[in-house]
């Protein structure tokens, strides 16, 4: 299964590629989660990509085809893959499909997960992050069972700092020029797949929803 997980920033993307990895046994493939673990260990990607992503813009096309690359020749996604936050841009689709032209596999899917803005503010907002495995929760509508500490490892959790509302506000701007158009285009390819969640909607039921949309409920 190659899924691509399309949508703005704080509609879920993340959360729900999680679930389908844990159907599916493929890897979710995050560029965030990619350049914010670079960021972090201080390589040169990291170097390159920090003071783009503390703004809230987008990391250049090249920096991120070269990760894509190099992450989806790895052994784990033989059978597939999930990207959640690539591609952001109609270069980087592109690029996409002329890499898996070359590879000689194709795309099952993209889900394209929307919510209106004043939700995705709100959620971002209130979103907390572990600092050591990743796991996100949302002190409005997936609070940690303990404040401040993630229920699946006891990390501490943190709040990132491109989701102060003011970086919130040009992510979603960048996302309107920048990934909007995405939706187009691959609605003209037959693979789009969109679903509306409920705001106040479980996780549960949005998965139920984009497994029936993929049809394998
Ligand atoms: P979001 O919560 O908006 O989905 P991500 O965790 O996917 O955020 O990405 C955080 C930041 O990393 C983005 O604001 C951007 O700077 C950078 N980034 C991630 N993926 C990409 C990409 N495919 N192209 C360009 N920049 C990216
Ligand atoms: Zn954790």
């Amino acid at each position: 299964m190659r899924i691509i997980m399309l949508g703005p920033p704080g509609a879920g993307k993340g959360t729900y590629a999680k679930r389908l990895v844990q159907r599916f046994d493929i890897p979710q493939i995050s560029t965030g989660d990619i350049l914010r673990a670079a960021v972090k260990e201080g390589s040169e990607l990291g170097k390159k990509a920090k003071s783009f992503m503390d703004s809230g813009s987008l990391v250049p096309d090249d920096l991120i085809m070269d990760i894509i690359r190099e992450r989806i020749s790895q052994d784990d996604c033989g059978s597939g893959f999930i990207f959640d936050g690539f591609p952001r841009t109609i270069p980087q689709a592109e690029s996409l499909s002329v890499l898996l032209k070359e590879l000689n596999i194709r795309l099952n899917a993209v889900v394209n997960v929307d919510l209106a803005d004043d939700i995705l503010v709100r959620r971002l907002t209130s979103r907390r992050t572990c600092a050591k495995c990743g796991e996100i929760f949302n002190v409005l509508s997936m609070p940690p069972k303990v404040e401040g500490v993630c229920d699946k490892c006891g990390g501490e959790l943190m709040q990132r700092d491109d989701e102060k509302e003011d970086t919130i506000r040009h992510r979603l701007e960048v996302y309107k020029e920048e990934t909007y158009p995405l939706i187009a285009f691959y609605k003209d390819s037959g693979l789009l797949k969109s679903i509306a969640p409920e705001a106040d909607g479980s996780v549960e039921a949005n998965v139920a929803a984009i497994l029936k949309a993929l049809g394998t409920e």
